[in-house]
């Protein structure tokens, strides 16, 4: 497997097509789950992030509402939306996109959500639901990342796996996935001394900066499988490109398998909300959950 690129949008594709199937046989039951989508603001790659989860939303038959708020909203009355929101039993998920405006604390929105009803994962109880071991509703682009690797690995235990990058959203709910499943877990962060050390001797590493090109080709191993979360605007020669945070031409030559930005990580990040949609609106209503070990 020398050389292999981790087709992210395959993997996703294949979640997808999973997920359509359940919310088929849901139809069947007369039940349409719907996931309510808010917006603060007028930021423009967030307008194009909510998008493109409503537009992947329909395409699997989950419906959507979309709630656009202006910039000067509020902590009061965007959380008056989620109580509304939380009480609606038409609702099975909320997505309240990040970052919001100054003026609004964003621990106190995410805590206000219904955990049942919290499909980014980022709730205290469901945090806490994944340290235990017992997650039922887990951060989508780690989960994505998990199913990445597992479709990489038959058995993840023993591995040592790199994670770079400490954030609530992708390091720290990976770092907790990957010890579950009995990897030794490195965290490399913004101060961490020595992270092409780390890198030599990881057989994984997970790089989730936004630091573009900090992970550079050289510092891998030749048996490294590399996930590469970072997403960075950068202006080239050639324009406007998306940049991770590995440098991809070189480290594709020295590793087992690696995913490209874009391509890789980004569409699990989307199939996994929608799986989680999918999880939210089984469990409020006691059905079987899908296994979230994804046999894809
Ligand atoms: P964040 O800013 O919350 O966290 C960044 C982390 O990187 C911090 O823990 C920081 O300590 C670490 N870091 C910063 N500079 C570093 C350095 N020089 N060396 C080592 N560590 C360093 O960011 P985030 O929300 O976790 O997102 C990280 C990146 O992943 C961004 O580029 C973001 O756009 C991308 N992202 C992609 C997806 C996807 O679906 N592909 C989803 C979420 C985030």
């Amino acid at each position: 497997m020398k050389h292999k690129i981790i087709d992210g949008r395959e993997v996703a594709g294949r979640l997808r097509a999973r997920v359509a199937k359940e919310i088929a046989t849901l139809a069947e039951e007369d039940i349409k789950p719907c996931l309510a989508t808010i917006l603060v603001g007028d930021d423009s790659a967030s307008h194009v992030y909510v998008r493109n989860k409503i537009t992947a939303c329909g395409k699997v038959g989950i419906r959507s509402e979309h709630y656009n708020l202006p910039n000067s909203v509020s902590e009061k009355e965007l959380l008056r939306l989620i109580d509304k929101l939380n009480e609606d039993e038409g609702i099975d998920g909320i997505l309240v996109q990040l970052p919001l405006p100054n003026q609004i604390a964003a621990h106190a929105v995410i805590d206000l959500i219904d955990p049942q009803k919290d499909v980014d994962g980022f709730h205290l109880i469901n945090a806490g639901k994944l340290m235990r071991g017992n997650a039922e509703l887990v951060p989508c682009t780690a989960l994505g990342c998990l199913i990445l690797l597992r479709q990489t690995f038959s058995d993840l235990s023993g591995k040592r796996a790199l994670i770079i990058g400490r954030s609530n959203i992708v390091g720290r709910p990976l770092s907790l996935l990957l010890l579950h499943e009995n990897c030794t877990v490195i965290m490399a962060h913004s101060r961490t001394v020595n992270i092409e050390e780390e890198c030599r001797r990881a057989d994984i590493v997970v790089a989730a900066t936004g630091v573009p090109k900090l992970v550079k080709g050289g510092w891998l191993n030749s048996d490294a499988v590399v996930l590469d979360v970072g997403i960075s605007r950068v202006e080239t020669d050639a324009g406007m490109v998306l940049m991770g945070d590995v440098e991809f031409q070189k480290a594709i030559e020295h590793v087992k398998a690696i995913s490209p930005v874009p391509g890789g990580v980004g569409p699990m990040t989307i199939a996994c909300l929608l799986y989680n949609t999918l999880v939210a609106a089984c469990r409020r209503r006691g059905l079987t959950v899908p296994d979230k070990t994804l046999d894809l």
